[in-house]
């Protein structure tokens, strides 16, 4: 057995409710979930350039690019349609800490990308993100020291975060209403960096 076989299965013994249902499907807060350990991430962008060759990571950014445009328009209509009550209730029956969501109220786009950037931390992609610069429509810096796919590569010399430098660049993307940006991970983990460092530039 592998090590992230060995670390799955130890996992699934203290899962909330790791039993299957009739349909043999796991469930979580009424939602159908797939369980995967953190570093299968790494695992298949590594198969995928084993395969497709080192072209493959401009390509992996182009998926994030559009996954995270998406998430971006998905959750900014989340956070607009649904009722103050009706979002407490959900991220309270979810078992979220409510404290990082809550202190950000308004829906100007820094605002709605600081509230996915809190939500985001509670599903276990990039822990806390920093907005330490931010310009709207010409310049943002987001800072993050715990990003999943850092994690799942490990200390390899060089900058792997080509999905999660896509996903910020289409979150900002949309928010901005412009697809002139340029984005690029200055500093990574990965590289030996204390922290993970995406810039994005309004490339007019
Ligand atoms: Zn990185």
């Amino acid at each position: 057995m592998t090590e992230i076989q060995d670390a799955f299965y130890n996992l699934a013994e203290h899962l909330v409710n790791p039993d299957p249902t009739s349909e043999g499907t796991i469930q979580y807060s009424g939602r159908r979930f797939v369980y995967l350990h953190s570093k299968m991430f790494s695992k298949l962008f590594e198969r995928m350039e084993e395969v497709a060759g080192e072209d493959v990571r401009d390509r992996i950014e182009m998926i994030g690019i559009r996954a995270g445009y998406n998430i971006a328009e998905n959750m900014d209509r989340h956070f607009r349609e649904k009722g103050v009550m009706d979002k407490l209730k959900l991220i309270k029956e979810s078992g979220f800490n409510m404290k990082d969501i809550l202190k950000i109220k308004g829906s100007s786009p820094r605002d709605q990308i600081e509230k996915i950037f809190g939500y985001g931390m509670h599903v276990g992609w990039l822990g806390e993100v920093d907005l330490e610069e931010y310009e709207e429509g010409k310049y943002a810096k987001y800072k993050y020291e715990n990003g999943f796919d850092a994690f799942s590569h490990g200390e390899t010399g060089e900058k792997n975060c080509s999905f999660i430098t896509g996903v910020i660049q289409g979150m900002t993307i949309f928010f901005w209403d412009t697809g002139n940006i340029d984005a690029e991970h200055v500093s990574c983990v990965c590289a030996g960096d204390d922290a993970c460092v995406t810039e994005v530039n309004f490339d007019g």
